[in-house]
């Protein structure tokens, strides 16, 4: 008999975003009339930028055609795509050799398969709050995880704890509280994770959000991390990919860790084994369109998107800044953290707003216990929108 993975069992059953689902539709059931507006989960808008559709189109063509048909192709990505993602590193002074950089479907997929590689008995750091995605993935592994305390004391991000961890997730500019990591913060992990052996697995998915040219867009702009990180990316935010999926990984050559013989092994390998063994690539049609993303079209067209996006951020923040309610982030990142005002819980703030105002937003709680009594509200819906859903909030919480 088939025993299951009763790791599964312990995960916990209501998804942030299925209750969330629920709640609105039990609404909209007893108020059809009501125009719902949704700033709550973090799905973009605006539709993919025109040379993304012109490049896709072309290849789209090829594939129609028995001379240019593509099958199969290399599980880690073409290298026409995997060349432009080096020379958008070179722009962020980082040198990447094409075999160390990992084209997927998804962000999402590869900070959970990425467990994989690595033994069950390691200890996970993670933040709390937290995307809920690191948590989950190595619940199913049945690792131990520690939680790392995020709060407006060390504004929501976490310094290295004095304590050992071996795979420590790090995200930036960060879901769920918009706080973005400065070089010297991200310094100290990197000697924390060299010191211990330990690995820090970077989500970078928000890097293009990031303006502010002091800040690290990649986690190897900072000395030694080519030793001791991981680096995840993704076209889903920066370019409007989440439907079409398409995401990189980076794993250095330089980073070795050891069997519990001693024995050093190139984690770059390991995970050139994994996916050429459980992956069989991205389509070539997609994989030309994200090449296009990093043209200087492309690069011209998502700046206006992201522009447009961070547009709204302001006009969110600017919102709460005067109705002197305490937020975070909605700088160098598509999210603001808004401490509930009033008093309220997450899930009362939440049921406030749909019940009143007909405006969803996520509840901070949602992405870990240090959540409770915020909110997350994203820069991703339309003008249209946000400039609505804001001023039912003014007119609500106004005095
Ligand atoms: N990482 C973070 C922090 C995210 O917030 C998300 C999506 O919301 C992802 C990864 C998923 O990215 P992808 O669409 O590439 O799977």
């Amino acid at each position: 008999m088939a025993n299951i993975n009763e790791n599964y069992l312990s995960l916990k059953q209501s998804y942030l975003f299925s209750e969330i689902a629920k709640r609105v539709s039990t609404f909209t059931v007893a108020n059809p009339d009501k125009k719902i507006i949704r700033l709550g989960i973090g799905d973009v808008t605006k539709p993919l930028p025109n040379c993304v559709i012109t490049a896709m189109h072309k290849a789209t063509d090829e594939m129609a055609n028995e001379k240019t048909f593509k099958g199969y192709g290399p599980e880690q990505g073409y290298d026409f795509l995997k060349e432009t993602i080096s020379e958008h590193y070179k722009e962020k002074n980082v040198n990447l050799d094409l075999d160390e950089i990992f084209v997927s479907d998804g962000a999402k997929s590869d900070t959970g398969n990425i467990g994989d590689i690595f033994d069950k008995d390691n200890i996970v750091l993670v933040t709390d709050p937290v995307y809920p995605v690191y948590i989950d993935t190595n619940m199913m592994a049945g690792r131990q995880i520690k939680l790392l305390d995020c709060n407006e004391q060390n504004g929501f991000t976490p310094a290295p704890p004095n304590f050992k961890g071996d795979i420590i997730y790090l995200c930036s500019p960060n879901n769920p509280t918009g706080s973005v990591m400065t070089k010297p913060q991200l310094q100290e992990w990197v000697d924390y994770a060299n010191k211990n052996g330990s690995v820090i697995l970077f989500d970078a998915a928000y890097e293009a959000f990031i303006s502010d040219e002091n800040l690290p867009k990649s986690i190897y702009e900072i000395e030694g991390a080519k030793n001791c990180a991981i680096e995840f990316c993704s076209f889903s935010k920066t370019a409007g990919f989440t439907g079409t999926r398409c995401a990189y990984t980076i794993v250095p050559k330089t980073l070795m860790r050891k069997t519990k013989l001693g024995e050093n092994i190139s984690l770059n390998s390991l995970w050139n084994r994994r996916q050429a063994t459980k992956f069989n690539g991205v389509p070539y049609i997609v994989q030309r369109g994200a090449t296009a993303v990093y043209s200087q079209q492309g690069k011209k067209e998502t700046k206006e998107i992201i522009a447009y996006y961070m547009q709204n951020a302001k006009i969110i923040s600017d919102t709460l800044k005067s109705l002197g309610i305490t937020y975070f982030g909605g700088v160098n990142a598509p999210y603001i953290w808004l401490k509930c005002p009033q008093g309220f819980s997450s899930w009362g703030f939440f049921d406030y707003l749909l019940n009143n105002i007909y405006v969803v937003g996520t509840p901070g709680s949602g992405f870990g216990k240090n959540g409770e009594g915020y909110f997350r509200l994203t820069a991703f819906g339309s003008r249209e929108n946000t400039i609505e859903a804001t001023k039912r909030i003014a007119k609500l919480l106004g005095k």
